[in-house]
């Protein structure tokens, strides 16, 4: 439940804030929801839409009543959002995040943080393509982790609090320490999201195919890479900036395995890819195993396409 927290501000008001504003309102004791974002644009569709008791033209205005303040902006806004909110916050409140990178928000955000509020860093790991206020959904966290980095220094009630409210949405809640939670997501996040990025754009500079070839041919391979490349450029921006180093050591690690494979291709070593292909399947089991994924033919795309 969320009664722990009676009055929530969301700075940042895209797909993870709406997402976390419509589940709220679907809990037995919802708390209050406060919202800012930076654009009147924004700010004057998420008045329309609704999923805020109030809608404040600054950030100051937002947190100053809050209970707990969430911070859904890219990750490389959040220090400079922090500094100027920091004054602001009241005594005993919670401070969180959901960026998808940690140690870099951690470093920005504490040395801006006031003795009297504790910070819990999160990253719900459930997100889709599409972004801003229109974007978000109610089920969106359901049977999905959320990942708690604390400091040493956060209290565990604050803890406990940031648990209960996540749990209060259907997420299943892990804890871990910063560093591993950015090499963790280096491997199942971000270097996919670039390998996906860098697909299609080698498939737009192919000039021997046509781009109305690449569109018109496009097959569930590079359907799906386009899909994860339509992601927000932004975030994912950010993102790669701010988990340097473990993107550059799964990077480097993925490169050795592709050309490994590119030799084994090149040797006729079948034994090799069908041992190499053998194995990944087994992955994607025990994906379907845990209950991350459906196990649907296509994702449980529909076949009859579009044209
Ligand atoms: P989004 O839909 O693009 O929304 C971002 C929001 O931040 C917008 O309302 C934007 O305002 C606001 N904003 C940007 N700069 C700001 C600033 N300086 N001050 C105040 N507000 C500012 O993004 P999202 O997908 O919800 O992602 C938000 C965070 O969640 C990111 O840190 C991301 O890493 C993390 N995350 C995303 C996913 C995902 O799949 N999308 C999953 C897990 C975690 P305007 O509309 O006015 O520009």
């Amino acid at each position: 439940m969320s009664a722990e927290f009676k009055k929530i501000a969301f700075i940042g008001l895209g797909l993870i804030a709406s997402s976390m504003a419509h589940a709220l309102r679907r809990t037995e004791n919802p708390p209050r929801i406060l919202g800012y974002a930076r654009s009147e644009e924004t700010r004057a569709r998420v008045r329309e839409i609704g999923f805020c008791d109030e809608v404040f033209d600054t950030a100051e205005d937002c947190v100053k009543d809050a209970d707990l303040v969430v911070l859904c902006t890219p990750v490389g806004v959040v220090a400079s959002v922090v500094k100027s909110i920091s004054p602001f916050l009241k005594k005993g409140a919670v401070l969180s995040d959901v960026g998808s990178t940690k140690q870099s928000v951690i470093d920005g955000v504490v040395s801006f943080l006031p003795d009297h509020v504790d910070f819990v860093p999160a990253h719900p790991l459930a997100g889709t393509e599409n972004s801003g206020p229109d974007a978000g959904f109610a089920e969106l966290f359901e049977n999905r982790w959320c990942i708690l980095t604390p400091l040493p220094e956060t209290s565990k009630e604050a803890v406990k609090a940031v648990q209960k409210m996540w749990e209060s949405l259907g997420a299943k809640l892990s804890v871990m320490d910063a560093a591993h939670h950015d090499l963790v997501l280096a491997v199942t996040s971000h270097v996919p999201h670039l390998i996906a990025y860098t697909m299609v754009g080698v498939a737009d500079n192919l000039s021997r195919v046509t781009e109305s070839e690449v569109i018109e041919y496009s097959a569930a391979g590079f359907r799906d890479f386009t899909r994860i490349a339509a992601s927000d450029p932004t975030m994912w921006r950010d993102v790669f900036l701010s988990n340097k180093e473990a993107t550059i050591d799964i990077l480097g690690r993925f490169t050795q395995e592709l050309d490994e494979l590119k030799n084994a291709i090149k040797n006729d070593d079948g034994e090799k890819l069908f041992d190499y292909f053998t194995h990944t399947r087994q992955i994607r089991r025990e994906i379907l195993e845990v209950g991350q994924d459906v196990d649907l033919p296509n994702f449980g795309r529909s076949n009859v396409e579009k044209k």
